[in-house]
């Protein structure tokens, strides 16, 4: 179908050199897209660009600290003089730091909130001048089931993604008129370095979660794919401000 082509389109994928922004940076690449991988480590970085150029598109690496201002306005930058053009912006790179709230330090907490929540900040105000003068664009920004649901464990990144669903309703609004889509994808409990690192650290995570989530299984990076080029492309210019669960069910699940 022509509306989900995104050939000549350029994506920026934070964290886009593994798990769930890879996923997505794969599909879009396979729907035409030049991708620009932004993450600060660089061998994984261009183990990923290698496999995105197989796919038979052009791929690079921009290392960046989404939490920087400085570092995102050079990624907006060296996309533009690289490619010309930035069409879509996926704010996928997150971590977490698992601890209940009582036992959080201001600087866990702030390193939490500035990686997941301010980064799309900074990231979608950087890119927000090219996209209008482009006469539109695309972001998608990841959330997550803690932007519904709470966890003991989890306190800085449910807040994190709860304002980050927020966000987007706020871009949405501002930016409809620039013709600027913007929304947000809640991952359901998908097998990445990061919650590899989950179940090692919760007792009980991974039974639970194939247990709560009506398709029996955890989710894999490929299964964030069509959702990416559905709100990347053409396909989704009447889609706004919306936050779009890819959970196996988990969400609707009593
Ligand atoms: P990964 O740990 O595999 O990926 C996280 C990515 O973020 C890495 O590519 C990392 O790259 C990048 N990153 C982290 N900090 C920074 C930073 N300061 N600047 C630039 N890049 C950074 O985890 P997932 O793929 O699982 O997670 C991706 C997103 O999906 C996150 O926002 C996460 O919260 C969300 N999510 C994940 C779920 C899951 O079940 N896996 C469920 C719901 C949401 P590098 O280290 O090279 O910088």
């Amino acid at each position: 179908m022509a509306s989900f082509d995104l050939t000549g389109r350029v994506a920026v994928v934070t964290g886009g050199n593994g798990g769930i922004g890879l996923g997505m940076a794969r599909g879009l690449a396979e729907a035409g897209a030049r991708i620009v991988v932004a993450a600060r480590n660089p061998e994984k970085s261009r183990r990923a660009v290698e496999e995105l150029e197989k796919l038979g598109t052009k791929a690079r690496f921009c290392a960046v600290d989404v939490a920087d201002e400085a570092s995102v306005d050079g990624l907006v930058r060296s996309t533009l003089d690289a490619y010309g053009r930035l069409d879509v912006l996926v704010n996928n790179a997150g971590i977490n730091i698992r601890k209940p709230p009582q036992d959080y330090s201001l600087a866990e907490w702030r390193q939490v909130i500035d990686t997941n929540l301010t980064s799309a900040f900074l990231c979608s105000k950087a890119v927000y001048p090219t996209m209008k003068a482009a006469g539109g664009g695309k972001i998608i920004n990841i959330g997550s089931m803690m932007s519904i649901f709470g966890a003991s464990f989890a306190p800085a990144y449910a807040a994190s993604k709860g304002g980050l669903v927020q966000f987007t309703k706020a871009c949405a609004t501002a930016w409809a008129r620039d013709h600027i889509q913007v929304n947000a994808v809640l991952p359901g409990w998908i097998d990445t370095e990061l919650t590899q690192n989950a179940r090692r650290e919760v007792a009980g995570l991974h039974e639970r979660i194939l247990a709560r989530t009506p398709d029996g299984r955890w989710g894999i990076e490929e299964d964030m794919a069509g959702v990416a080029v559905f709100l990347a492309s053409p396909a989704s210019d009447f889609v706004t401000g919306t936050a779009i669960p890819v959970d196996g069910g988990y969400a609707v699940q009593g």
